[in-house]
């Protein structure tokens, strides 16, 4: 076992107590802490920088051939295979999250390690051909020191998506986990710097760096060392680093928000759509960024499949993330349980009818953790707040469409554009509909399903760029263009 990292951060290879204010991290299903945390303080941040661009300069590092990088994530893939109960339950008591689920991203974050490790192995050098009596070459260089920057929902696979290709990619990397959910971020940590000293690789190359965004973060983004900032988390948030990003002429990845449509038309096979309909909202309690939060119901059918749906979603099980039965787990913390419960309270105002849920569970069982039911709304318009704005807790907001072009204009009626799913037998209706949908990932007959061989990421305020897929190495490189003269007459003024 690795032991609860109560205490200590990773400043560039070395574990120490952070100098920064401690932050207190809280099991959402009872209330109780976990753990103190000493976040980093600015100054280790310069710090963990500076030891950062040693460690990517460090000849054992810079000159180490791709299929060796790729023999260290094949290593932090056993590794993490190895912890991976340990890193479970880690992420279940931080985030709240099912202990099913949370199996389930360790495996995901080891498959991470591993699919990068092989795109590795067998990416080619781009080789252009010769022009004249030259020839020429496109490289790709390792951009240099990574600055990593993620939410609280999904710590251990959105750290892999960020740290395998990074690595893959030959650079260093300094981790920002969020202030609420540190413990399985420093624990994967732990692993990857003790599988760096088995391979004598430079520890440097990962900091691993909890604190407040607007003091860690920040001081992140705004480094001189830092060479790329990929981010996940709000749009706001991402609006801001982008801002420093444009002064620094620095590149950023952005994997922002999201209140993606889920589309029943009425032919639909009802019984796949309930089922994925839920799962798509209430699974991770709808704490996830493409949660189908907005649910578009052919008008002919909204009453029969809304009617039924409600009923389901009153059967669901809330409870403990530990318990095996748990559909629906707590939320990650008491303050974003508040915030869904005056979301819940605004749509009323509005003029909602909350179909079910609408409240925190009643019992004793449920008293002190951060549980909020699940729960449907309808009799709202599309422009209204609660369907503009991303609740990010389980709210599903059901509305009646009239036909394909009504149901794409209001669908594309939000700032956002990550996700969408669409239930239909007509297979040119799925087509049609998915091309005209904003979204950068669409769903027909399924949802939430995902391939690290897929590429990732949103249009419009959902954010900008792509992660995963084979092309995942070359957000975190440079490239590079070399002519190489092979002629042996003097070069001419004009050509
Ligand atoms: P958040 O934006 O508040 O915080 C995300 C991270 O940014 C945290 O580590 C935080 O400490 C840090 N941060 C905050 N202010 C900062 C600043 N000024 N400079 C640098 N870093 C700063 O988001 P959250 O509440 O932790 O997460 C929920 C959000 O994440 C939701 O909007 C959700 O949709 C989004 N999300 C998106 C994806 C995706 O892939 N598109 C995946 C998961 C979550």
């Amino acid at each position: 076992m690795l032991g609860l990292p109560a205490d200590e951060v990773l400043v560039a290879g070395e574990w120490r107590r952070g100098a920064g204010a401690p932050i207190r991290t809280v099991d959402p299903a009872t209330g109780r802490t976990l753990a103190t945390v000493h976040a980093a303080s600015v100054d280790e941040v310069a710090e963990a920088a500076r030891g950062a661009a040693r460690a990517a300069a460090d000849p054992r590092w810079r000159t180490l051939l791709p299929h060796r990088r790729a023999q260290l994530l094949h290593r932090v893939a056993d590794a993490i295979d190895t912890a991976a109960e340990h890193l479970a339950s880690l992420q279940t008591a931080d985030t709240g999250k099912a202990l099913t689920e949370t199996r389930a991203l360790v495996a995901s974050a080891a498959g991470t390690f591993r699919y990068t490790a092989a795109a590795l192995e067998t990416a080619e050098e781009t080789l252009t051909p010769s022009r004249g009596d030259c020839l020429t070459m496109s490289v790709y260089e390792p951009i240099g020191v990574i600055g990593a920057i993620n939410p609280w929902n999904s710590p251990v696979a959105s750290d892999a998506q960020k740290l395998a290709p990074a690595l893959a990619g030959g650079n260093a990397v300094l981790l920002k986990p969020a202030e609420w959910t540190p413990l399985v971020s420093l624990a994967l940590g732990r692993l990857i710097t003790r599988v760096l000293a088995e391979l004598d690789l430079p520890t440097g190359l990962l900091s691993i760096l909890p604190g407040r965004g607007s003091v860690v973060g920040d001081a992140i983004v705004k480094d001189p060392h830092i060479g790329k900032v990929v981010f996940t988390g709000g749009t706001d948030t991402g609006r801001t680093i982008a801002r420093t990003a444009a002064g620094k002429l620095m590149p950023v990845s952005l994997e922002l928000g999201g209140k993606s449509p889920t589309i029943v038309l009425a032919d639909a096979d009802i019984e796949q759509a309930l089922a994925g309909v839920m799962f798509g909202i209430f699974s991770s309690s709808g704490q996830s960024c493409i949660a189908g939060s907005r649910l578009f119901v052919a008008r002919e059918v909204y009453d029969t499949f809304v009617g039924e749906l409600v009923e389901r979603v009153g059967t669901l099980r809330v409870g403990p993330g530990t318990d095996p039965d748990t559909q629906v787990a707590p939320l990650v913390h008491h303050k974003h349980r508040d915030s869904v419960a005056a979301y819940v309270d605004l749509a009323r105002e509005e003029g909602a009818t909350v179909r079910c849920g609408g409240s925190v569970p009643p019992g004793a069982a449920y008293s002190e953790g951060a549980y909020y039911l699940p729960t449907v709304l309808d009799g709202l318009d599309n422009s209204s707040r609660t369907c503009q704005e991303e609740i990010f807790g389980p709210v599903l907001v059901a509305l009646p469409f009239d036909d394909e072009d009504d149901l794409v204009r209001t669908a594309n009626d939000s700032v956002y554009g990550l996700a969408c799913g669409i239930w239909t037998r007509d297979h040119r209706a799925a087509w049609r509909i998915a091309r005209r949908i904003d979204a950068g990932t669409v769903w027909i007959n399924t949802y939430k399903q995902f391939s690290i061989a897929t590429p990732f990421g949103g249009m419009k305020d959902s954010g900008l760029g792509r992660e995963k897929g084979r092309d995942g190495i070359r957000a975190y490189q440079r490239q590079k263009s070399l002519y190489w003269g092979m002629s042996d007459t003097p070069l001419a003024w004009a050509n």
